[in-house]
């Protein structure tokens, strides 16, 4: 263990969090766990829920209010931190209502941000409530903060209660006849989590899984019976297969090369609306473009692709010419990635560019409108329940790091809650339970239980 090996705090949180298989629900998935393991002065809920259409977090903060600052106390604890802040925005108005009392009572701040994009990343996040900037691809901890998503700490708060993470909140919401808030067992199929929003109205829509800016399209009815819910599903939203979010989702390399290559102007709009730049990050992305347009898939231009947080941003907002940055950024990541290369450049913060953050601001409601998704706005899902299938399919990795360790076979009676995939000793991982009475039917990259 680390420095926190003396904390009493800190070993029943990290082990009450490892044993429950907790991972970060806002983002990969990080082993909750790992991340709890450092010191840090402020420590901050993440209630900003930035992604357009979503309300998993607000029904989080709304209903269990309570568990999140009793969590966010505990960490304090355990890191050794002086400032607790839950930070949500200032239009989540019942959220705040539910989070005063508890908050005000355990001595931690309610923040209030306003509604722009994105909010919630870590690196912007920290920088509204800290004024510190993160350098590019560092962690909060290397300014004295941790952050952590509502949902995490909801499951954090269980944890030290002994109960593993067996369900998952998510969204469901677009085309669809009752859109809603729901909670289903890890491994219930996103069709039942459709189904039991009514369904979609619309002949052949296609489905985003995660937000409409972050999320990753599902094509059809197919795709979706085999996609599951695990612990960092956080949306599901049916769209039309015309929709401009899925044009652009499916746009080929070479058009967007050629695109980029025929009308890139080189006004910088793209790097000077980046969050990411705005804080301080030396990276200009409208560099990386020329460089990829002009046939460059290497060297220090594109390298600059690397501190890319692929918000969609610059794509779906800022470029006047209606261009990719961020699918290109992404797509020169995955080829340094396959050649093992990182980033070599300067990891230097530029307080100044910052000085007109405060400007560039993108409000919600206007990138909503944008992405063509304005219609979808008013739809406020209500919580609908729990969803009770008969049948899971639990992926035994969900998290970043290696997969759990099948520890059931074929036949094995299971519980809620039994261990059913333990992280291999010493390496980064996380637990996996079993999240429905029944039997054991199938291992291997997943564990399929039949409900009894
Ligand atoms: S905003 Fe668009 S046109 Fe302007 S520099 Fe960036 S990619 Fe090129
Ligand atoms: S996706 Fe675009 S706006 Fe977002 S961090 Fe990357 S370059 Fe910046």
């Amino acid at each position: 263990m680390s420095s926190l090996s003396g904390s009493a705090d800190a070993k029943v949180l990290l082990d009450a969090v490892r044993r429950a298989g907790v991972v970060g629900q806002g983002g990969a998935g990080f082993p909750t766990h790992v991340k709890f393991e450092t010191r840090a002065g402020t420590v901050i809920a993440n209630g900003c829920e930035c992604e357009p259409l979503l309300y998993t977090d607000q029904h989080l903060m709304c209903a269990h209010a309570g568990q999140i600052v009793r969590a966010l106390c505990a960490v304090m604890a355990a890191v050794g931190a002086s400032r607790g802040v839950v930070a949500l925005k200032s239009k989540h108005v019942e959220a705040a209502r539910a989070l005063t009392g508890p908050a005000a009572a355990a001595g931690v701040e309610l923040v209030l941000l306003g509604d722009f994009y994105p909010a919630g990343d870590e690196h912007i996040l920290v920088h509204e409530i800290t004024g510190r900037t993160i350098p590019p691809l560092g962690l909060p901890r290397e300014v004295d903060a941790l952050v952590s998503n509502v949902g995490t700490l909801v499951s954090v708060s269980q944890a030290l209660d002994g109960l593993p993470v067996i369900r998952k909140t998510l969204t469901v919401t677009g085309e669809v006849a009752r859109p809603g808030v729901i909670e289903a067992p890890l491994g219930t199929s996103l069709a039942e989590c459709l189904d039991f929003c009514g369904g979609s109205g619309i002949p052949d829509p296609v489905f985003l899984v995660g937000g409409p800016m972050m999320g990753r399209f599902l094509e059809n009815r197919a795709a979706l019976e085999q996609a599951v819910v695990t612990k960092t599903t956080g949306g599901l939203i049916a769209l039309p297969r015309d929709s401009f979010l899925h044009q652009a989702a499916t746009l080929s390399p070479q058009v967007m090369r050629r695109r980029a290559a025929t009308a890139c102007i080189q006004c910088r709009f793209c790097t000077d609306l980046c969050p990411r730049y705005l804080v301080g990050h030396g990276f200009e992305t409208h560099r990386a473009m020329r460089a990829f347009a002009a046939g460059a898939d290497a060297g220090p231009e594109t390298e600059q692709a690397l501190l890319c947080s692929e918000c969609g941003l610059c794509e779906m907002f800022s470029c006047p010419m209606g261009l990719s940055p961020r699918r290109i950024n992404a797509l020169l990541k995955a080829r340094f990635r396959e050649l093992g290369q990182r980033h070599q450049g300067p990891r230097e913060v530029h307080p100044e560019q910052s000085d007109l953050r405060p400007f560039r601001k993108v409000p919600t409601a206007r990138l909503a409108a944008r992405i063509g998704i304005g219609a979808y706005l008013g739809i406020h899902p209500e919580f609908l329940g729990a969803c009770s299938p008969k049948r899971v399919r639990i992926p035994l990795s969900q998290h970043i790091g290696a997969p759990a360790l099948a520890k059931v076979s074929v036949g094995t009676q299971v519980e809620p809650g039994d261990l059913i995939g333990e992280c291999p000793e010493g390496s980064l991982g996380a637990h996996v339970h079993a999240s429905i009475r029944g039997v054991v039917v199938e291992t291997g990259t997943f564990v399929v239980i039949e409900g009894a």
